[in-house]
């Protein structure tokens, strides 16, 4: 799939599938960006909120804009497949970052890591001593190819000196200070988090038991899936999913994490028996993906990337967050399709 094509073919077959389910579709349409051909950008949110619903399951793509692909493909196919249940309202929040999915970007069109915007901007900001102290380490001050060795040395003598876990903590927990660095997390609620909290808070409001699974690509070992619990750690409904949950970010292969998605909108709309998780589809090593974040935001912050920068950055990518590989593509479709169809029985079993 190309960028130009990627973000409308996606949204084709997400509408298709949510027509064909009937369900109620609302089009959020970006007021202010548009995509590389030009054409708005949507967040489509299919939804079925039967009278009688107690529950709700809410799948989010598309977070992370490029990691929308496989997000994308498991919410139509999942739409294809499941069965309604009068009791449970399902909620499927269609590419919540369309300009990043569109662009093939992670962030949005601000440069925001959407993952880490849902802080209380009114307080005092979190403070990220390690990104502080070793953003020189990670944002390049030249063109590197993926070929060049030396652009991994800042960030393994880094490791060698703070050890690798503290340099993963500095690099994804995100970050406050520098508007055009990498897991920046804004200087306030970005469009994509109103947007999306305003239309759960108005369509779900109403209902006690809510789960959330927001779908992401590009952390754990390649082709193996882990959920990450970011809020309601002792649900039952985490039982039904079993061995690939872990308790907390802080147990998983990701660093501790505020201000996520899934983390905070429970709290946000005041639900009051709430499980959000992120599921999580693996790619690549870690310090090959940072090396495609690293290669591509330099790209990005060019006046004049060259073609050469552009593709290189836009091949890297798609390696790291959105894989061709029909293997990749096929394990993670099934497992993402399990994890969907066990918090949907498990909410059906709880009522
Ligand atoms: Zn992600």
């Amino acid at each position: 799939m190309t960028i130009e094509s990627r973000y409308h073919s996606l949204r084709c077959s997400f509408r298709t599938a949510a027509e064909k389910s009937r369900l109620d579709i609302t089009s959020l349409k970006h007021p202010l960006v548009r995509a590389p051909d030009g054409g708005d950008l949507y967040i489509d949110i299919a939804s079925y909120i039967p009278l009688q619903a107690r529950a709700a399951l809410v799948v989010v793509s598309g977070t992370h804009g490029i990691e929308g692909e496989l997000g994308s493909w498991v919410q139509s196919e999942w739409l294809n497949q499941w069965r309604k249940s009068s009791d449970i309202a399902v909620m499927i929040v269609h590419l919540a970052n369309p300009w990043g999915c569109a662009w093939a970007r992670r962030v949005n069109e601000d440069n925001v890591d959407i993952n880490r915007n849902f802080i209380d901007f009114a307080r005092e900001l979190p403070v990220n001593d390690g990104y502080a102290n070793n953003w020189p380490s990670l944002e390049l001050d030249r063109w590197y190819t993926d070929a060049q060795a030396e652009l991994d040395l800042p960030v393994l003598s880094w490791a060698a000196k703070d050890g690798f876990e503290a340099v993963q903590a500095a690099i994804t927990q995100g970050q406050y200070l520098r508007a055009e660095g990498l897991f920046f997390g804004g200087q306030a609620p970005c469009w994509s988090r109103t947007a999306i909290t305003d239309h759960i808070a108005s369509r779900l409001g109403h209902l006690s038991n809510v789960v959330l699974v927001d779908i992401h690509t590009g952390l754990g070992d390649y082709a193996t899936h882990q959920i990450i619990v970011e809020a309601g750690q002792d649900s039952p409904h985490l039982e039904k999913i079993g061995q690939y949950v872990v308790s907390g970010s802080s147990g998983s292969v990701s660093a501790a994490l505020s201000g996520t998605l899934s983390g905070m909108i429970g709290q946000e709309v005041g639900f009051p028996d709430y499980l959000g998780v992120v599921a999580e589809f693996g790619t690549l090593p870690p310090l090959d993906v940072l090396r495609a974040l690293r290669i591509e935001h330099f790209a990005h912050f060019s006046p004049h990337p060259t073609k050469e920068q552009r593709d290189t950055a836009s091949r890297l990518m798609q390696a790291a967050f959105a894989p061709s590989e029909e293997m990749w593509r096929e394990t993670a479709l099934h497992a993402a399709l399990g994890v969907l169809n066990g918090f949907h029985s498990a909410l059906t079993t709880t009522l």
